[in-house]
């Protein structure tokens, strides 16, 4: 056909119709939907238009490969829209897989209250306008005994919310040690300064003493802000310190201890493994004056910044514009009161919060689940070589650093394939697989996986071989 005039090669092209009625056509309309097939086919058919007229080729392509360049675009189209992924790296909070998942009453809470109006501000007891933030103000404050609490977009939200309400220009006191960024895009120095604080630092990386605290605070001191080192651990020649000494200098000079705590948590970890997550409970206890902390990592909830206090503090923030534009949404509100009720019955809890489901998985049930996958799967091709692994899960989204949940994962590979397909292979599934690659295997991590999530892994193992 390269001899033919242009026109001739246009019309070699095949017509939408044709791709349509082809049994891949048929395959694809029935995974993706006609309109989108018709879109991805009058999409291929158009760049192949513009080719043969701008002479750029000169031969027509075959049905076939023109369907394999309609097939991979109405992947890239999925795979570009947010959806469900299977969660194989045994990272509970994984904070690029959407952190904390929610529990079942939540979701049906969620239903409910998105599509249906919701006395979202509007207090029923007296027929006139009330506040979105009472209901799970009464809820933290029952949960963390703390006098008062209030709820924003997120946890950095919540951090600027406060430094903007009780810096007030002035200067804010904070550890060399402590100076964190989290996942790039916050920097505690630029919080504050966005906040309206000059930053004060005390001491150094490794080692900060109260005197280095008591030396900086003077007329101008608004607060002390101290951080959770989420993301990592300053180990070796180091001193920080404690939150009583903290409180007491607070007091003393008459200003607020706020308290970044990152993840936060409302239960006391130690039980399932974890140390050194002091409960917030604990944190007001001691007294600690402003304590902030997210909702979807180690609360199990929705994307949230949660704020508790005292009250005199809480209040001023209640006034502050700025609430207005941090605010939380009433989708996220009801996730965050659903799942905060989850903690008033101590018996259910883990049954109403899956993330302290995956926390407390026992490795030996991981160990048996995971040979009786592989047991299963090991005869039915022998270019599969596939083997339970030890593994290390992590809670992940800045809690608890450096330790880490012994789990079993299922390690996969077959002949002559690199790794690197493999992983691409279950990234593209129509449920994509996150696992990872981990010397001579490509591991999915048991600990993550949720109901519904066994049987799709299987069945995605059983057709690498058809597909790869
Ligand atoms: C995660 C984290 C934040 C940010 O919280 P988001 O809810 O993600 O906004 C702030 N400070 C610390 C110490 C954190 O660990």
């Amino acid at each position: 056909m390269s001899g033919s005039s242009i026109n001739d090669r246009l019309r070699y092209l095949p017509a939408v119709h044709t791709i349509l009625n082809s049994d891949e056509g048929i395959k694809l309309v029935q995974k993706y939907g006609h309109k989108q097939v018709v879109e991805a086919s009058q999409f291929v058919l158009d760049l192949w238009r513009k080719k043969l007229k701008d002479s750029k080729v000169l031969t027509v392509p075959d049905l076939a490969s023109i369907m394999l360049e309609i097939r991979e675009y109405l992947l890239s189209v999925s795979q570009s829209c947010l959806k469900r992924v299977i969660n194989g790296t045994g990272i509970i909070l994984h904070t690029n897989l959407g952190r904390a998942v929610l529990g079942d009453k939540v979701r049906q809470d969620l239903a409910e209250g998105a599509c249906h109006y919701i006395n979202l501000e509007y207090d029923l007891h007296e027929g006139k306008r009330g506040s979105r933030y009472a209901y799970v103000e009464k809820l933290l404050v029952q949960i963390t005994g703390a006098e008062s609490a209030l709820v924003v977009n997120n946890n950095a939200a919540a951090v600027l919310l406060t430094v903007s309400t009780l810096a007030g220009g002035k200067e804010a006191i904070v550890s060399r040690g402590e100076l964190v960024e989290i996942g790039g895009s916050f920097r505690l120095p630029d919080v504050l300064k966005l906040g309206g604080a000059k930053l004060i630092e005390v001491g150094t990386t490794n080692r900060t003493y109260a005197t280095d605290y008591q030396k900086a605070v003077g007329l101008n001191t608004s607060l002390i802000l101290k951080v959770h080192t989420s993301n990592y651990c300053i180990t070796g020649f180091t001193k920080s310190v404690s939150r009583e000494a903290l409180v007491e200098i607070a007091q003393e000079a008459n200003i607020p201890l706020v308290e970044d705590l990152g993840s936060g948590s409302l239960l006391d970890l130690a039980p399932y493994g974890l140390q050194g997550e002091t409960p917030v409970y604990d944190i007001i206890s001691q007294g600690v004056d402003v304590v902030t902390f997210s909702g979807d990592k180690l609360l199990g909830g929705p994307q949230a910044g949660i704020i508790v206090g005292k009250k005199k503090y809480l209040e001023a923030m209640k006034q502050n514009q700025l609430l207005r534009a941090l605010r939380i949404d009433k989708l996220s509100l009801l996730a965050l009161q659903g799942t905060l009720q989850a903690y008033l019955d101590k018996e259910t809890i883990f049954e109403n919060l899956p993330i302290y489901r995956m926390v407390a998985k026992n490795p030996e049930v991981l160990k048996k689940k995971a040979y009786e996958i592989c047991d299963n799967l090991a005869s039915f091709n022998k270019e599969l070589i596939i083997n339970a692994v030890p593994t290390k899960g992590f809670v992940g989204g800045g809690s608890v650093p450096e330790q880490f949940l012994p789990s079993w994962g299922i390690g996969l590979r077959l002949n002559n394939k690199s790794l690197v397909n493999i992983d691409k292979y279950f990234r593209d599934l129509e449920t994509p697989i996150i696992g990872y690659i981990a010397k001579d295997y490509f591991v999915i991590d048991l600990r993550t996986l949720l109901p519904g999530d066994e049987e799709i892994i299987v069945r995605s193992i059983r057709n690498i071989i058809n597909i790869l």
